[in-house]
């Protein structure tokens, strides 16, 4: 089955009492057993079954199996939010001293996790440029535990060569860690390019009309016992559990997300290259466009899509907060990949909290303004921002 098909058709693991079509939402934190033994068995890993929603239930686990079709993952878990999957993940990788080898460009929260919440556990965060190779091989020493990169960055949209960090990682024994949020996992293979266990906000593409919070650590099965201990310790010990709901949300996201995808990254690629003719912006930043410095690689790794997020740079912060408030149609607010476009000015928002000193070292500018396309008909949001602009 092509993975359209299994996005649609994968089974539940055990059929519902009532045939149900659409997997039910097991609201439940407890589950009763037969007897004694069962439970036993349960219990110390030797039967696959829930015990206990923190750690297990079936609707997550739905989920968690289709995204397991359609990776090839040796296992998926899913968290209560992006963050929870970036956070656990690298805490089951991490111990104090060692080191995580990573980049300045990151989401907000994770360069923040990265730079004070692990360091204040004695994990020291190393940071270089990621497409520089030799930087990275430079920076890897025997206390490394993992490198962690985002496979475009936001807002900078940097492509880092995902076959050439693997290749480092490879050489070290360690893994390549790599938050795919920005390209859905259906559009490319993860595994095939080197990465051992990807993370991913499915608040964005997967949730689609972002509808909740949520998040998802694929993993390969290259990492000794990471797989192992995810399950049997950082699950139980930090509870960050993806919800019934949102797993049920989340899997009818997902149903649909190959057919949205397809006309958000459309509508991306032709808004960004209608924006490269208007005088009042100075730059579009797509890498699907030809000229733009990733667009080679990007294509290799990733496939003849670029995803849903544009920079537009307008001439300074004042002319991108008058942009931001004549807009009509496109909404201001701070998600990505949601049905609507949105509308946000990184530097402020995002980043406001960061000192002018650290924006700089993480290249988000004043005069950057971050789209996110959505679903509507291309043409109103083209004209939307040309009003907007005027
Ligand atoms: C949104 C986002 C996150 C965090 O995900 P949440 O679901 O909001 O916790 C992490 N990484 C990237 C690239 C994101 O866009």
């Amino acid at each position: 089955m092509k993975k359209q098909t299994k996005a649609i058709h994968t089974h539940f693991q055990l059929r519902d009492a009532y045939n149900a079509l659409s997997m039910p939402v097991y609201h439940t934190a407890a589950y009763e057993f037969e007897n004694a033994t069962e439970m036993a068995d349960t219990f110390c890993w030797r039967k696959y079954m829930p015990d206990y929603s923190r750690v297990m239930n079936p609707t997550v686990m739905f989920l968690e199996d289709k995204v397991k079709e359609l990776t090839g993952a040796k296992d998926v878990i899913a968290f209560s939010s992006g963050m929870a999957a970036i956070s656990n993940t690298l805490i089951c990788i991490a111990q104090a001293g060692r080191n995580i080898v990573s980049s300045r460009h990151l989401f907000g929260n994770s360069y923040s996790l990265i730079t004070s919440t692990l360091k204040r556990f004695g994990v020291t965060p190393k940071l270089c440029d990621l497409t520089d190779t030799k930087a990275v091989e430079q920076l890897v020493d025997e206390n490394t535990c993992c490198i962690f990169l985002e496979i475009i960055t936001n807002p900078q949209m940097e492509v880092a060569d995902l076959r050439a960090l693997s290749k480092i990682a490879k050489a070290k024994g360690i893994p390549l860690i790599a938050d795919t949020t920005l390209i859905p996992f259906t559009q490319f293979d993860g595994r095939a390019l080197g990465i051992d266990i990807e993370v991913v906000s499915s608040t964005k593409y997967l949730s689609g009309g972002a509808t909740s919070i949520g998040g998802l650590t694929i993993d390969y099965g290259n990492c000794d016992g990471f797989g192992t201990r995810m399950r049997r310790e950082i699950l139980l010990n930090l509870g960050a559990y993806m919800t019934p709901h949102v797993a049920y949300m989340h899997t009818i996201g997902l149903e649909t997300l190959d057919a949205r995808y397809r006309l958000q990254s459309a509508n991306a690629l032709s808004l960004a290259q209608r924006l490269s003719k208007q005088k009042a912006v100075k730059h579009v930043n797509y890498i699907g466009l030809p000229d733009n410095p990733y667009h080679q690689l990007a294509r290799s790794q990733f496939g003849d899509t670029a995803g849903a997020m544009i920079t537009i740079d307008l001439a300074d912060k004042e002319a991108c907060f008058r942009f931001i408030n004549r807009l009509k149609l496109i909404r201001r607010a701070t998600n990505l990949f949601d049905n609507k476009t949105l509308a946000i000015h990184p530097a402020s928002t995002i980043f406001g909290p960061f000192t002018d000193e650290e924006r700089r070292s993480m290249d988000v500018h004043d005069t950057t303004i971050r789209l996110s396309i959505g679903l509507e008909d291309v043409d109103d949001i083209f004209d939307d921002i040309i009003q907007a602009l005027e």
